[in-house]
């Protein structure tokens, strides 16, 4: 049997055990209950390559805390739901999310590469969701009935778990709808995992008759090591337009300096800031809640410090809103 590619071997053998991970960075073995409770309940996923970009023995590491499940997790919080973005009520077919004009975003895999705490997807009832198996049928139907949506977005989970067998073939069934002009690719695998940029994948998108638009999604310069720039770079020089998404997290990126530093690499990695988002009020993630008034702040203090193109635009989901809210500066 021919082997699996290098990226599908190290997504396998990504870190799900909380003991690996307390382990491997050197952390207090007391943290593990907390850590395993948590992850009974949204489970720890991350591949070893982000690992090592963490600092051992700190548990105020930005990517640690966007990847370690810990006890506060459990703590109920007002306004916390497992549905905040009414994803469910804008789901027109099974996996097709239908909200903004002319977008249509397909959740085409559950799976990621590696599993954030702070995901507004984490109680996402992906059984339900999946246009996978013959549900593809009845979305690609509305898409074709659909003349006044020209953008598709590849979500999930993350689109690019999917091999690229599967992703050449998806993308060829979308460039047959005439209407169709762009595929966006939403997808942290870039970043997580930068060895997921194969050449089969840069061949299948350089292909395409739709103009590919790739949003990564980072929240600390730290994560971008010059793997992931490379990787970043490939994709640009086969023809993506490339952007980043990025949460504002407490204890994460909550500083003008972070924001900067982040702002900064991207550019380094040929991808521009696109959004910032205010976090999502999901169950189990309001210790990474940033205050509006602070949001606010910190957006202000990062337009006075960089050239424009390098500020995000700060936004919010809302529930039924014809497209992402966008907050005002302070
Ligand atoms: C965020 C989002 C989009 C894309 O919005 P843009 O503002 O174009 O980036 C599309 N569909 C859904 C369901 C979304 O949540
Ligand atoms: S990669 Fe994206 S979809 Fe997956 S857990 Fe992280 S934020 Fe959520």
């Amino acid at each position: 049997m021919r082997q699996a590619p290098g990226w599908q071997r190290a997504l396998a053998q990504a870190i799900t055990d909380p003991a690996d991970l307390l382990a491997a960075l050197e952390l207090d073995p007391a943290l593990l209950p907390g850590a395993r409770a948590a992850a009974a309940s949204f489970p720890l996923r991350v591949p070893w390559s982000y690992v090592k970009r963490m600092r051992p023995r700190d548990l105020h590491d930005p990517l640690l805390r966007q990847v370690l499940p810990i006890a506060q997790e459990a703590l109920p919080a007002a306004g916390y739901t497992a549905d905040p973005v009414g994803d469910l009520a804008a789901m027109v077919v099974p996996g097709v999310l239908h909200k903004y004009r002319g977008r249509v975003l397909l959740t085409v895999t559950g799976a990621c590469a590696v599993h954030c705490r702070y995901c507004f997807r984490r109680h996402y009832p992906y059984h339900d969701a999946n246009p996978g198996g013959d549900h593809f049928a009845a979305a690609f139907a509305y898409l074709r009935d659909r003349p006044d949506v020209s953008e598709v977005i590849l979500s999930g989970g993350d689109p690019l778990v999917l091999s690229d067998r599967r992703l050449a073939d998806l993308s060829t069934r979308l460039a047959d709808i005439p209407h169709l002009q762009r595929l966006r690719i939403h997808t942290r695998l870039p970043v997580v995992l930068p060895e997921r940029v194969t050449d089969e994948l840069l061949a299948w998108l350089a292909r395409t008759r739709l103009a590919p638009v790739v949003v990564i999604h980072a929240n600390h310069a730290n994560e971008i090591d010059a793997q992931v720039v490379d990787a970043c770079r490939r994709l640009a020089a086969a023809g993506a337009t490339l952007l980043n998404q990025s949460v504002l997290l407490r204890g994460v990126n909550d500083d003008v300096e972070a924001l900067a530093g982040l702002s900064e690499r991207l550019f380094a990695a040929g991808t521009l800031p696109y959004y910032l988002h205010l976090l999502d009020r999901v169950q189990g993630a309001a210790h990474f809640a940033v205050p509006d008034q602070d949001a606010r702040a910190l957006h202000g203090a990062l337009q006075a410090r960089l050239p424009g193109y390098l500020v995000p635009r700060l936004v919010r989901e809302e529930y039924g809103a014809p497209g992402k809210t966008l907050i005002p500066g302070s």
